[in-house]
């Protein structure tokens, strides 16, 4: 007899990754398939079409529902990805009806940020608690906030962009057209455009790893310095865990989780961050137990967005 499952998808700016999920949080069968955005949404959509077809097929699942996760922005009752930074092409997509007219189920979409966030609060390292505050450093800043297993959504069911808390009014222009947000002091391509410009008048074991090339400066290059003990690198790794810091602070002031959940590839060097970051929660601790937070490393890698985006369409089709 076939098995019912929920598929998730996990769509990002060059890859879509899909996976079967169970009710009780089983992956049957997985697969991923490179996304070309210049090739266009039609091309794209016909592509997780064929990925969604091939691991039901794989496990022999009967499909209940799609559950799609994307980097925003996006509009999560229309079911459409309006996304020029990651996906440029993607305009006004609506990948809802897409996948409706195609595998006639319930199709949810949500922020990644969002459904990694769920992922691990449903399977991974926040599982069992109530509170989970998920941050994401990589190539930018995401948080997701969850609730009692669900999503906490603000104004109008939009994502509340956490990347985008101002730090510094005088820090780097974001490209959201503020100033000094978190997510240009802290992602990892904030700190290669930091050590880009600091390596013109800083001597830098940098300037070697880039053959001398300012321009090819990456966050994993700024780390390994730091880690090699060059001084530049670790001021700048030390600026953007203060950066860090600072943003988390906000947002647990504001939320009091239990737990904050800690992924993406700047985080593979959270040893670099934990002093910073421990230091001054304590400091902010005064009013409210911030130093009784957990800090936790996320447990699903990239699968958290799979089954969190699966879970998100369980929830909105009422699956059990
Ligand atoms: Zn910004």
């Amino acid at each position: 007899m076939r098995q019912p499952a929920t598929i998730g998808i996990d769509l990002g700016g060059t890859n879509v990754r899909a996976g079967a999920v169970t009710s009780s949080g089983q992956l049957l069968s997985y697969s991923e398939t490179p996304i070309i955005a210049a090739d266009g949404p039609e091309i794209g959509l016909k592509r997780i079409t064929r990925l969604i077809e091939q691991i039901s097929a794989e496990a022999d699942v009967q499909i209940q529902a799609v559950g799609v996760g994307c980097t925003g922005p996006l509009d999560r009752a229309a079911g459409t990805i309006n996304n020029p930074y990651t996906l440029p092409t993607w305009e006004n997509v609506n990948i809802n009806q897409a996948l409706k007219d195609h595998f006639s189920v319930p199709v949810s979409l949500e922020n990644d940020a969002d459904a990694a966030a769920l992922g691990e609060s449903w399977l991974g390292a926040g599982r069992g608690l109530s509170r989970v505050l998920m941050v994401t450093v990589g190539t930018g800043v995401g948080t997701g906030f969850i609730l009692d297993g669900k999503i906490y959504r603000g104004l109008a069911g939009v994502h509340p962009e956490g990347g985008h808390i101002p730090i510094d009014p005088s820090g780097p222009q974001c490209y959201c057209g503020a100033r000094g947000c978190l997510e240009s002091l802290a992602s990892g391509s904030g700190i290669a455009a930091i050590a880009q410009n600091r390596v013109l008048h800083t001597p830098s074991l940098l300037m070697e790893k880039a053959d001398q090339n300012p321009e090819l400066i990456s966050a994993e290059m700024v780390i390994a310095a730091a880690q090699a003990g060059d001084a530049l690198a670790m001021e700048i790794v030390q600026q953007s865990a203060t950066a860090l810091a600072l943003g988390l602070i906000n947002l647990v002031h504001l939320y009091l989780p239990d737990c904050v959940v800690f992924s993406g590839g700047v985080m593979h060097s959270f040893a670099l961050y934990e002093p910073r970051l421990k230091e001054m929660m304590k400091i902010h601790s005064v009013m409210s137990p911030l130093d009784q937070i957990s800090l936790l490393l996320a447990q699903l890698g990239q699968k958290a967005g799979i089954y969190g985006a699966a879970r998100a369409a369980m929830l909105d089709a009422s699956i059990d």
